[in-house]
């Protein structure tokens, strides 16, 4: 089906487009030949582009984002109410729609108490590193200063998240970087870094040991927090090997080190839970989050923390320096709150949670019956609406697909209508993984129209 639109509508915006705007992680060579695709509708997992060509969006934004979809006139509704009768005031002070969406969002967060309000990803996560750090001056004179990120975890784009980051194509040219950020290693089991050796248990206990072994060569008491996707995203969508997570928590425990969980991809339902820690029992100190929050209808990120940390930013009242000091204008902002209510309630109304765990089952399934047919298909992994499938040029060797190559599967989908995503790039050569993360509100007929296509697209390139 083709969108009835009248002749090239948009080709105005599409040549200002062309002349003044600075696309991200984009090489805007191409485009002194043709235009950049600007997309001009969507509905439901639909979208249409200027030229009225219609794909079925296989990664709900391109990066993980419209947990509920397109169209959903009811949040930009809310956004309308929240915005006409009171649009702003510094989060200085509260407003109505922040204090509902708190409570909502703490009352599916057992353990957890405080929402602090940002307005994306990268900020939130620096938000929570900030507080760790005022956190390790209050309780131990500043010597726990030390975070830890993980190999092929990702946390931003400024500079200090890319000195949290474990993808190289990310970081290079960019540094110098923040110190004080300590690399722990990946725990991909399918690109598995250590043997059995003498250690007796899984490999997921020996990934998190790996982390151990980082903390004890630093200094345990130099480390204030390890900071960790509950699934890794853009870095090969790898979920974690069998008893990795409880050895983190323990490890974490041991060591008086704090737990920050970037929930940034995983969180509002992205995995089937409310959270990608809540399959693992995990309990963190700090949970960020921000694309699913408001599933791309306005800009909100929160950091969510516990009261324990929280009270240790009341003590010493009569001192001007021990609370946070900390501000971001646009958190001020109620589209945020409100778009995240409507958003949240959608999500129940509709029994999102569910859908995603059936229809992320039927997801898994169906790639790995294309596994069994498509030998460049070396792994497929994921939880719910978060998919991987990872491209190898040869099984027994595990060597990455050519980032050429898994380029021409996307295109390939593209053509036939598909969108999908890959970490080709991010991860330049180390997992060439395609991503696959459609709305929540997918329905069957959908998930099978991208595991054809995706069938079709990987005969046409491979064979
Ligand atoms: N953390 C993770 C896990 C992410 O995937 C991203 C964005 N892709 C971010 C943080 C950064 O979020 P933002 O782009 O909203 O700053």
């Amino acid at each position: 089906m083709t969108l009835d639109l009248p002749a090239n509508p948009n080709a105005a915006a599409v040549a200002a487009d062309r002349a003044h705007v600075w696309h991200h992680l984009t090489q805007h060579k191409p485009f002194e030949t043709r235009d950049p695709r600007v997309f001009v509708k969507g509905q439901g997992l639909r979208v249409w582009d200027a030229e009225g060509r219609q794909f079925l969006d296989g990664v709900s934004g391109g990066v993980w984002t419209v947990n509920v979809g397109y169209g959903r006139a009811r949040i930009a509704q809310a956004v309308a109410h929240a915005l006409t009768e009171m649009n702003f005031f510094a989060q200085t002070t509260g407003s109505v729609p922040g204090a509902q969406f708190a409570e909502k969002l703490i009352s599916r967060m057992p353990g957890m108490s405080r929402v602090y309000y940002g307005n994306s990803g990268t900020e939130v996560n620096e938000k929570a590193w900030k507080m760790i750090r005022q956190i390790a001056v209050k309780r131990h004179g500043g010597r726990k200063s030390k975070i830890l990120f993980r190999e092929r975890d990702y946390h931003g784009a400024s500079i200090t998240a890319l000195s949290a980051c474990g993808q190289g194509q990310r970081v290079r040219d960019y540094g110098p970087f923040t110190p004080g950020f300590v690399e722990v290693p990946h725990c991909l089991e399918y690109r598995a870094q250590w043997g059995e050796g003498d250690h007796a248990g899984s490999y997921g206990e020996r990934a998190a040991d790996a982390i151990e072994e980082v903390i004890l060569r630093e200094g345990p008491d130099t480390i204030g927090a390890l900071c960790l996707e509950p699934i890794t995203a853009g870095g090969g969508v790898i979920t974690p090997p069998m008893g990795y997570w409880e050895r983190v928590q323990q490890i974490c425990a041991k060591y008086d080190i704090l737990l920050h969980l970037d929930e940034v991809v995983c969180g509002l339902g992205r995995t089937g839970t409310w959270f990608g820690y809540q399959h693992y029992g995990l309990k963190p100190d700090f949970v960020t989050m921000a694309k699913g929050v408001a599933s791309g209808y306005a800009a909100v990120a929160c950091l969510v923390t516990t009261e324990e940390v929280f009270d240790t930013f009341k003590d010493a009242p009569e001192d001007e320096m021990s609370h946070f000091r900390d501000i971001s204008t646009y958190a001020g902002c109620t589209a945020g709150p409100a778009a995240a209510l409507e958003n949240m309630a959608i999500i129940e109304e509709e029994n999102l949670l569910e859908n995603t765990r059936n229809m992320g089952d039927r997801l898994m399934d169906n790639l790995r019956a294309l596994q069994e047919n498509h030998a460049a298909i070396g792994d497929v992994r994921g939880k719910g609406l978060f998919c991987g499938a990872e491209l190898v040029a040869d099984r027994s060797t595990r060597a990455p697909l050519a980032e050429a190559q898994v380029q021409r599967v996307l295109a390939e989908c593209q053509a036939r209508g598909v969108l999908i995503g890959s970490t080709a790039r991010a991860m330049q050569g180390l997992n060439n993984t395609l991503c696959l993360a459609p709305s929540l509100c997918v329905s069957a007929d959908e998930i099978d129209e991208i595991t054809s296509t995706l069938d079709q697209a990987l005969t046409r390139v491979l064979g």
